[in-house]
């Protein structure tokens, strides 16, 4: 059992961290919570860099993972703008980048993920920005111009989300995509489609089959160079082309590392003092039946709270349901499941009226469901593929037929 002599040391200070933090108090975590955090303010959400922050509509206040006095009240320390440069199992510790090295009886790593960098010439220039941390959406934010010409290099989820916030206000944007449909990696060809179409209606300009070469300009970026020998002219460039999971210091001390941090269903690494949650994890699901590596928020809650359980003994496994969400215009996107290795899709409802969902099947079963504008659905998504209930496609397609009541009343198989 904790004691009150004992330290609990957590890297990163954002959503897997705040969250671990507060749930071990919970769990009967006695003594000192410390969290480091190499950014200088306490976890705030990420999500809305992307969307309403950028958009002005929320502001920095707005948008804490908890606030200040919820920490205080739980007795949870932070140790901001500080960054943990090397893990000491032998004799649990840790070392900082100022130099001072902290004992740790358990340490959680919450490091999360990096943007990938995209190191072509004229990545240095002025008004490239990538999109992570609050001090980025600031940066953005302030050089946005009304009439100005945004290219956003990446047409995945944070691509998309970023062009339409900046269409919002009031920019020319351009969406490069490298692959054949925006989204290809995440989503069928009939989600692609409906974005590339909302996006459009929207007077946002998506080129599939378009790599940006080299960024060229004066100091400050004024144009992107493609392939086929396109150039698109730029007041700004923002590049979004995934992220990286932050697992060096994991790897350094000798903690098995293979796309993540390998962890167990209790979010325990190899080292019984040393648990790991969010992006930083490659874990296994048993509703899904292989491990992953997972970015979103509810990911890295749920499983900080299995991590905070298992730094005070006791057993709570995480096997959640994977979900997401993405906010773009009037289309709110709520996506149950992982669609890897679906054989077909059923869409039901009509994305012409920006309403509809598109169901991942393989075989009888229901892995994943793409809900735009169907948060019913989203839900009645998360039970049939929890609980592998088999329902028809043409059910599925058949927006008359209620699937509630084929739930209730289907036995699950
Ligand atoms: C713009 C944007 C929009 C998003 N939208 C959505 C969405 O709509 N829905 C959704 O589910 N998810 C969304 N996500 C993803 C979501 O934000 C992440 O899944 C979530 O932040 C993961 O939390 P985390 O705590 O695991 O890691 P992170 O949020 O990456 O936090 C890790 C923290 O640890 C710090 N750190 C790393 N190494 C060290 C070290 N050695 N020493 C000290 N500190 C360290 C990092 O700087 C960082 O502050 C979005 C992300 C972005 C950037």
């Amino acid at each position: 059992m904790p004691t009150q002599h004992q330290t609990c040391l957590i890297i990163g200070a954002s959503h897997a961290g705040a969250q671990l933090a507060t749930s071990l108090r919970k769990e009967g975590w006695k003594g000192r919570i410390l969290v480091i955090g190499d950014e200088t303010v306490i976890p705030y959400h990420r999500p809305p860099l992307s969307k309403a922050l950028l958009t002005r509509e929320k502001d920095a206040s707005q948008i804490d993972i908890m606030k200040a006095t919820v920490y205080e009240n739980a007795n949870v320390e932070f140790m901001l703008g500080v960054q943990v440069t090397a893990i000491d199992r032998t004799n649990k510790q840790v070392t900082l980048n100022n130099g001072e090295t902290l004992a740790y009886d358990k340490l959680a790593l919450c490091t999360g993920a990096r943007v990938r960098k995209l190191e072509i010439p004229g990545h240095h220039l002025k008004g490239v920005f990538y999109l992570r941390t609050l001090a980025d959406a600031q940066a953005i934010q302030n050089a946005v111009t009304p009439g100005g010409r945004a290219v956003i290099v990446g047409g995945g989820y944070i691509g998309l989300e970023t062009a339409a916030s900046l269409r919002k206000l009031g920019m020319n944007v351009t969406v490069l995509e490298m692959m054949n449909r925006v989204l290809e990696r995440v989503t069928a060809p009939e989600l692609s489609r409906y974005y590339t179409d909302l996006h459009e209606r929207h007077g946002v300009q998506i080129i599939t089959h378009a790599q940006a070469l080299a960024l060229e300009g004066n100091d400050h970026v004024e144009r992107v160079v493609c392939n086929e020998n396109r150039t698109l002219d730029a007041d700004m460039v923002i590049i979004g082309i995934g992220v990286i999971p932050n697992t060096e210091l994991a790897a350094a001390a000798g903690l098995e590392v293979e796309n993540g941090v390998v962890v167990d269903e209790f979010a325990m690494t190899s080292d019984p003092d040393i648990a790991a949650a969010g992006d930083c994890t490659f874990h296994p699901n048993n509703v899904l039946g292989y491990r992953l590596r997972l970015e979103s928020v509810p990911n890295a809650m749920e499983q900080a709270k299995s991590a905070a359980a298992s730094l005070c003994g006791h057993k709570k496994a995480y096997h959640a349901l994977p979900w997401f969400w993405s906010d773009q215009y009037n289309a709110k996107l709520q996506i149950a499941g992982m669609n890897r290795g679906f054989d077909r899709v059923v869409l039901r409802g009509d994305p012409s009226k920006d309403q509809f969902v598109a169901w991942y099947l393989k075989g009888d079963q229901l892995l994943a469901a793409d809900c735009i504008n169907s948060a019913k659905e989203f839900m009645q998504a998360k039970r049939i593929i929890a609980e592998k209930r088999v329902i028809s496609d043409e059910d599925l397609a058949n927006p008359a037929v209620d699937l509630a009541a084929i739930i209730s009343g289907n036995a699950a198989a």
